[in-house]
């Protein structure tokens, strides 16, 4: 594969920081979540025919009908898990291509990314390795299961959206530990579950559309 993990010289580096601008506008605030997508190159997990579309705001296709998160959505999702904490052990689900656990990876030290499809999950391992990120622990397993040999996670962040909360899911939540996943099917919306003493604390957010959670593997 013949890809330009550098960037296209300047377009890339001022279509990336226009994205930024964007972001900004959009309303994430968080500097370090901003840095974080600053500091990957979208346009390594698009297909060759779509990267110069890499750094526009919007979902893109990666084949198997799946699809690379908004950036605007990668950043409201994580700016949520991040306030006022540290992101600790991550869990994602859905890896795709792992656009998103490279983000991740600029913000904690241990990630692990979930993906049932073993061609994407493939792909993940190129485009990360392509980009010399090497701390992102990819498996190929059904996520609505979690990963019970790594758990418990301070942070689970689901890329998929799930008619209910996988049960797994919040078993395998630390105390204190944040997970965030679109709930529903025809309609989404964002949920944020805090782990607390008292129980699980349930906040809705943005209205929102991925694909779905399925079941099993492929
Ligand atoms: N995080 C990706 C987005 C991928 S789209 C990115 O950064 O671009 C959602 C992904 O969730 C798809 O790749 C899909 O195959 C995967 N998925 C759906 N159900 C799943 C499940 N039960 N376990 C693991 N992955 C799942």
């Amino acid at each position: 594969m013949n890809r330009n993990v550098s960037g296209s010289g300047m377009t890339s580096q001022r279509t990336r920081a226009r994205m930024i601008e964007r972001l900004r506008e959009q309303g994430i605030r968080d500097e370090r979540v901003l840095a974080a997508i600053a500091a990957v190159p979208r346009h390594v997990f698009v297909e060759e025919a779509l990267a110069s579309r890499a750094y526009e705001d919007t979902a893109l296709p990666l084949g198997f009908s799946q699809t690379i998160s908004q950036p605007f959505i990668v950043a409201r999702m994580i700016e949520v898990l991040c306030d006022g904490r540290e992101l600790g052990k991550t869990l994602e689900i859905g890896a795709g291509c792992g656009y998103q656990a490279a983000v991740l990876a600029q913000l904690t030290d241990e990630v692990y990314a979930v993906e049932r499809i073993e061609l994407l999950l493939a792909k993940a391992k190129l485009n990360l390795r392509a980009i010399q990120q090497f701390k992102v622990r990819l498996k190929y397993a059904d996520g609505q299961l979690g990963l019970p040999e790594a758990a418990p996670f301070d942070t689970i962040i689901v890329a998929a959206a799930a008619a209910r909360v996988p049960r797994a899911l919040l078993q395998q939540l630390a105390p204190n530990g944040r997970l965030i996943l679109p709930l529903g099917a025809a309609s989404q919306q964002l949920v944020l579950i805090e782990r607390r003493a008292e129980g699980f604390v349930e906040t809705r957010l943005d209205a929102v559309r991925f694909v779905p959670l399925l079941s099993g593997v492929e």
